[in-house]
């Protein structure tokens, strides 16, 4: 088994190996606080979500950072506009800490929900103005930054002599020239491309400390380098986020790590891994455009895009059953598609459960298991994965119903490749027992009716249960001698 990662810096699946083995140090870009969380960050957590759980099954020791980021992230990507957490604690006249603070909340609840672990540390960014001011004056001492009026910024030009620039997102500074607007405030820049560490607050602005410079706030950039190196030191192995990220972000924070730590800092990162972005219907997700929908919504069906509300699994679900680096498009029959899929294997999973050994075997799981770590460490491709859990299936009911036998070893191996990769790497939550066994006493009291309606050739009353069972999520399945049923959508 070797886990195989597809790297953004080396445009490569390379196979991952810790640079201090047995420890596994992993930074990924977390929200900013400003608003309800959306698809976007579920899926972004989701991803990572499933490398954590993927590492640590294998025995690493993962430290696993992600940040919030609760200043400097402004509204446009070039240091221009209000800082997005500002401009909502004005909006809704309420300090900028309960702004950072509500939404954190809101956002581990959605988290949460979606069986997405916590992080083992989970830094923000205005309880780190330390860590960042003493970068931003390391850069400056090694002379690839400049301050203007109160202000520090990189300076581009000089870092490109004796570093690369646009190593991740393959930007040339020529494209950039080409791309830079002429915007408010950038004339203190050398160049347009040049990017904040550090900026001048105004007397009124709400979040300012006291630096080297006067009082000012971190540019964006530099709280995601100077929180991952501080707890985990430069190079890393893991450095993570979503698409959209790479430029300026974290082609930004590279720059940083090298104007801070020289070569040593050899891109900040060993590995850096970007999700690919969600599209509503085709098109990108965006206020705007009307289609933006929130990770509450998807849950309390209360969008104009949606009929009903989904449970936590099936959005889960959904997201597992996409390749990390493919889009992601969501769509209420997309939604209820994974969420009819999530119940398929939770069935059969049930019905393993009670199935029994035989001492002679007439099915062999074969190398079934082989395949499905296969996937997985092929740059964690957890939708083929997935896609052997239903080839099962219908072998599952067979040995369920006592067609087929399994050896002893078989079954206990199979038993446990399920639990290990759906609910442990996977990250699926199981039906509960308790939910289980309710279905069970009430469904198997009107089974017994239908049977009975039957046998009285009440025909119209036995098809009224089956139709009606099916209404509300449970499906008949009529075999000769028995009716087993399932959970369905
Ligand atoms: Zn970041």
């Amino acid at each position: 088994m070797a886990l195989v990662l597809y790297n953004t810096l080396t445009r490569r699946k390379e196979p991952f190996s810790p640079l201090n083995p047995p420890y596994v140090g992993m930074y990924v870009c977390g929200p900013t606080v400003y608003g309800d969380p959306h698809l976007g960050h579920a899926r972004a957590a989701v991803v990572f979500d499933v490398l954590y759980r993927y590492l640590t099954f294998q025995g690493y020791k993962v430290r696993y950072v992600r940040n919030i980021t609760d200043v400097g992230h402004l509204e446009g990507d070039a240091d221009e506009g209000e800082d997005k957490i500002l401009k909502k604690a004005r909006l809704e006249k309420i300090e900028p800490i309960e702004v950072a603070q509500r939404y954190t909340a809101l956002y581990h609840k959605a988290m949460d929900a979606l069986n997405v672990r916590r992080p083992s540390i989970e830094p923000t960014a205005t309880g780190h103005i330390p860590q960042q001011i003493a970068m931003v004056q390391r850069i400056l001492e090694r002379g690839y930054a400049y301050v203007v009026n109160g202000s520090v910024y990189l300076d581009v030009e000089l870092y490109r002599q004796d570093f690369p620039y646009g190593v991740l997102s393959g930007r040339q500074v020529e494209e950039l020239i080409a791309g830079s607007r002429e915007l408010e405030g950038q004339a203190e820049k050398r160049h347009p491309w040049d990017f904040a560490l550090w900026k001048r607050a105004e007397p009124t602005h709400l979040m300012q400390w006291d630096s080297p410079w006067g009082r000012g706030y971190p540019g964006w950039h530099i709280e995601c380098s100077a929180m991952s190196t501080h707890y985990l030191g430069v190079p890393f192995d893991i450095h993570g986020g979503g698409l959209d990220l790479i430029f300026p972000h974290h082609e930004a924070e590279i720059a940083q790590a090298h104007a801070c730590y020289g070569e040593a800092a050899h891109h900040q990162a060993r590995f850096w891994i970007h999700n690919n972005l969600v599209t509503i219907d085709g098109q990108k997700m965006s206020k705007s455009l009307g289609n933006f929908i929130t990770i509450e919504e998807v849950f309390s069906g209360n969008h104009p895009k949606l009929s009903r509300g989904y449970p936590p699994m099936a959005l889960r679900f959904l997201i597992l059953q996409a390749h990390y680096r493919s889009t992601l498009d969501f769509s209420e029959e997309a939604l209820r598609a994974a969420y009819r899929a999530y119940l398929r294997l939770m069935n059969a999973y049930r019905r393993l459960l009670q199935v029994r050994p035989h001492s002679y075997a007439t099915y062999s799981i074969g190398a079934w298991k082989e395949k499905v770590f296969a996937a997985l460490d092929d740059d964690l491709n957890t939708a083929a994965a997935l896609a052997l859990f239903f080839e099962q299936t219908d072998d599952i009911l067979r040995l369920y119903r006592n067609e087929i036998y399994l050896s002893p070893e078989d079954l206990d191996s199979l038993k446990r490749i399920w639990q290990e990769v759906l609910f442990d790497i996977l990250g699926l939550t199981p039906i509960h027992q308790v939910e289980w066994e309710r279905w069970e006493r009430v469904v198997n009291l009107l089974i017994h009716l239908r049977r009975q309606a039957r046998s009285e050739r009440n025909f119209a009353l036995a098809d009224f249960l089956r139709d009606e069972l099916q209404r509300l999520g449970v499906r008949l399945l009529d075999f000769p001698e028995e009716t087993l049923w399932e959970l369905a959508e």
